[in-house]
């Protein structure tokens, strides 16, 4: 017995001896991985790369673009000449993103957006993108209305309004809430198109600013995604309204509702219902209005539930 145990021992302090050549190597290693990795460092270089992601569309569609490699105390600017575009980036995965709308009055041509990155490195990187906007045909939209109802959009109930709608799109929050796919609020005949040029008994008023749907009185409208609602109340054009704020400067609005079934700061996910299918405000018959705004630029809503913006972000530009 005393002998195996002596043997035991030996083979247990060879084991021990192995494990500890073991460990001095993978220390050295590691040491050799630290030290590399600081070389790596000393010799970084600001290396930015700016995606553009479509960099060709329609007005009344929407861009992701994507700034990656920049450290968070980085000196960015972005600019661009797209008319009423102001570029809000936020923070995402490495990098910065920003979702950017064409105004549907936008004419077709050639635009650039531009990043500019100063950072702890001496020298600034910019790098400039070009974007092509196609040409487009919009649908019109011919309304005859009575005074009395043309009074629910005159300029001083828009004035009215303005300062609530204004307010609620004033923050967004930096983190994208949505989750996977939009939907639709609800299943109808699309009346009006996005960006459809409105004539009111016979004069030009502007463009539609999001999709009519026609349903019945009373019928359920569900948010199109997960967001927090930023906005529920009358208001005199759009009537009983519903904004949601999903993050990084999207907005999605509900109007002419008949009633509201949430209440501002409230939490909503994609499905929830939010209100009922009415005719309030400045409507002709029981609809929905759909739009959707980033940060005050509108874009065809139905854009949302073709292409998750988040799915775009890494794609190839095209
Ligand atoms: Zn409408």
């Amino acid at each position: 017995m005393g002998p195996r145990r002596v043997h035991n021992q030996l083979q247990g302090e060879a084991t021990l001896s192995k494990t500890g050549t073991l460990n001095i190597v993978i220390l050295l290693l590691a040491a050799l991985a630290v030290l590399s990795d600081l070389c790596i460092c000393e010799e970084k270089v600001l290396s930015p790369r700016l995606v553009l992601n479509p960099s060709r569309l329609y007005p009344g569609e929407f861009l992701v673009v994507f700034l990656e490699g920049v450290e968070p105390d980085d000196n960015i600017s972005f600019q661009t000449d797209l008319p009423q575009t102001t570029l809000k980036a936020y923070p995402y995965r490495q990098g910065l993103i920003s979702l950017v709308g064409v105004d549907c009055r936008t004419p077709p041509g050639e635009y650039y957006i531009s990043a500019r990155v100063r950072g702890k490195e001496p020298g600034v990187w910019q790098e400039n993108l070009r974007l092509i906007l196609e040409p487009k045909r919009f649908t019109s939209q011919y309304l005859q209305v009575s005074p009395k109802k043309l009074e629910a959009r005159s300029s001083e109930k828009w004035q009215q309004d303005l300062p609530h709608i204004r307010e609620s799109r004033s923050r967004s929050s930096d983190l994208p809430l949505w989750e996977e796919g939009f939907l639709a609020p609800l299943e109808g005949r699309k009346t009006t198109d996005f960006g459809a040029i409105r004539y009111i008994n016979g004069k030009e008023v502007g463009r539609h600013s999001g999709v009519d749907i026609a349903a019945p009185r009373g019928t359920l409208v569900t948010a199109a995604n997960s967001g927090i609602v930023c906005l529920a109340r009358f208001l005199n054009v759009t009537g009983y309204t519903v904004i949601v704020d999903h993050g990084l400067n999207l907005f999605t609005s509900y109007c002419h509702l008949e009633s509201l079934l949430v209440k501002k700061g409230q939490k909503v996910v994609g499905g929830q219902g939010i209100g009922r299918v009415g005719s309030s405000g400045f409507a002709t018959g029981s609809h929905l209005h759909w739009g959707a705004v980033i940060g005050s630029t509108f874009i065809d809503p139905y854009l949302l539930v073709k292409k998750d913006p988040l799915d775009m972000f890494d794609g190839e530009t095209k």
